[in-house]
This record gives structure tokens, sequence and C-alpha cells, in this order.
């Protein structure tokens, strides 16, 4: 079964596992809307409040070949100054479900 997973890429931390790329995306979005620090998005670092979150989302398949998924998409950077979205966030593996 495929799975996509939300990770931290600057921490190396995985945030969450969705059923869907746009669930995954759907999450994103609404921590975008959360105050920094607010909710369970937060940077997992002592100084989180001057940190960010570069989140990244991947799929994983145990049926198929790692190099036969998708290329990891970078999505969005949380940190204190907001939401920085990265387009063509979601476009890759959307084509490639
Ligand atoms: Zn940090």
């Amino acid at each position: 079964m495929r799975t996509y997973i939300i990770e931290d890429e600057f921490h190396c931390n995985i945030c969450g596992r969705y059923a869907s790329f746009e669930d995954a995306l759907n999450e994103l979005r609404r921590w975008a809307k959360l105050p920094w620090g607010d909710g369970d998005h937060v940077a997992p670092c002592q100084s989180w409040r001057t940190c960010h979150a570069d989140y990244i989302v991947y799929a994983e398949d145990d049926s198929v070949p790692q190099e036969a998924l998708p290329k990891a998409v970078y999505v969005l950077t949380l940190s204190a100054r907001g939401a920085e979205w990265q387009p063509p966030y979601d476009k890759t593996l959307n084509e490639a479900q």
C-alpha cells in the first residue's frame, strides 16, 4: 500500500503518514494557518522559536522498488515569519500517482 509521508527535512523528523498526496497537502495547509509553535507541527529543537521547518512529502510503497516512486516534493517552509509555499509543490507527486 502506498502512503505519503510528511517529513521536516531540516530536522529529519517524520511528522505524519497519509493515504494520499492531497491528504498530506491538506494537513500542511492546516498547519500553515496556525501560529508558529501552536499545534503538532512545531520544530523539534530547543530553539524552535527562531528555527523553521522545511516540509517535504514523499511516497512509500512496499510493492514497488524505491527508485520507481516519485521524487520527494519540497512543499512548505514554516517559521515564525509564516508560511512560504514552494511551487510547483502541488504538481509532481500528483502527476505520478
Ligand atoms: Zn531547529
